[in-house]
């Protein structure tokens, strides 16, 4: 049987591995993982739909593009069948608001809707004391966390194996498997040597605040976005900074800018803090390497980088993931 082993977990490494399955239904596929769905960075996201091209630096614009469309095919169809309460996706009005003009961006031709917002508009709306331009954006947040189990069950269901374990040295998959997948994102710097990818810390608190049911998304470190359950308050950015401890001066900065723009929030009790790192890398890494090594060698197909973007961006590079894993087995005579 051919075999494919994906290593990562997070919201990247479950949609490559049911999308491998979806096209190669005769693929073994395993997934290998030091975290599964608690413990990654796809595990506490925001997260809202809106890939953003700034946000995924050096990638090519039409398959930037591509990438956006096919998950939002996704997330949209999920959205609006009657898997959305169990998948944790949810249709929800948004409010992106900027000091500069919003041109374009990636999500702006597939959302649901996407409108600007007269001055009038954000007089009433108490967003014009601090920012110039706003946009009311139809588009979905995911909650994360049931989202991961979602997929996980799902890749399970459809005969996955999973190891929950640190891979250490590649070199132990020589002769065990055809393909491996890497989406292990910051994992890559240690286990492919690859130190263009870095990460970028941030925190968010999920606080109680069941009144708002919308998403609030700026360019000013202040972003409120609710989760089936809990509203996620952030947030931060720091490039390099690869602190996951949680920084009380960052949360009281959050807080602040956060109840300045929607000011009902000081009545939210806060339930917990979190802090991620975002993996970073100019551009996102999604292609075939043959590694040889002194055992053998190994055909790997990279699905790691993917920056502020990655829960948005993660089915339709998963996607191509799943295309270049049918090339490589092909041109393996495997298929
Ligand atoms: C505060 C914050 C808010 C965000 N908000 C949004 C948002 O609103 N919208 C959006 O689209 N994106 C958002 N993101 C970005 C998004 O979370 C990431 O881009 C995405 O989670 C990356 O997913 P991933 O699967 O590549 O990585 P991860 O979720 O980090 O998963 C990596 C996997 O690789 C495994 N691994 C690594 N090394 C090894 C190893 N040596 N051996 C075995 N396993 C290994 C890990 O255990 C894990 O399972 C946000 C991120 C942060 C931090």
């Amino acid at each position: 049987m051919v075999g494919v082993i994906v290593i990562g977990a997070g919201v990247v490494g479950l949609s490559t591995a049911i999308n491998i399955q979806r096209l190669l239904p005769s693929c073994h596929v395993t997934i290998v993982a030091e975290h599964i769905i608690e413990g990654t960075t796809s595990f506490g996201a925001g997260a809202i739909f809106r890939p953003t091209a700034d946000y995924i630096p050096g990638v090519n614009l039409e398959k930037a593009k591509k990438w956006t469309r096919d998950g939002w095919d996704h997330f949209s169809s999920l959205a609006m069948s009657e898997e959305a309460g169990r998948a944790g996706i949810a249709i929800t009005p948004s409010f992106m608001l900027s000091q500069t003009e919003i041109k374009d961006p990636l999500y702006k031709d597939v959302v649901f809707t996407f409108h600007d917002l007269s001055e009038d508009e954000m007089r009433k709306l108490g967003f014009s004391k601090h920012f110039k331009f706003g946009y009311l954006v139809t588009t979905v947040v995911i909650t994360t966390k049931i989202y991961l189990a979602w997929l996980l069950k799902r890749f399970l269901e459809s005969g996955g194996k999973i190891e929950q374990r640190r891979v250490v040295n590649i070199d132990e998959f020589v002769g065990r498997c055809d393909v491996i997948v890497n989406c292990s994102a910051l994992g890559s710097r240690q286990l492919f040597g690859d130190k263009t990818i870095i990460p970028n810390r941030g925190q968010l608190l999920r606080v109680k605040a069941p009144w708002i049911k919308y998403c609030v998304y700026t360019d000013r470190d202040a972003y409120i976005i609710p989760n089936q359950d809990l509203v996620a308050v952030g947030g931060c950015r720091e490039d390099n900074n690869f602190n996951t401890s949680i920084s009380q001066e960052d949360s009281k900065g959050i807080m602040e800018r956060c109840c300045k723009i929607c000011p009902s929030l000081k009545s939210a009790d806060v339930y917990n803090e979190w802090v991620g790192l975002r993996p970073i890398r100019s551009p996102l890494r999604l292609e075939k390497e043959v590694i040889k090594s002194d055992h053998g060698q190994l055909t790997v197909v990279h699905n790691y980088g993917h920056c502020s973007d990655g829960i948005g961006l993660s089915w339709g590079t998963s996607m191509e993931a799943a295309d270049l894993v049918q090339s490589c087995l092909n041109s393996q005579s495997k298929l």
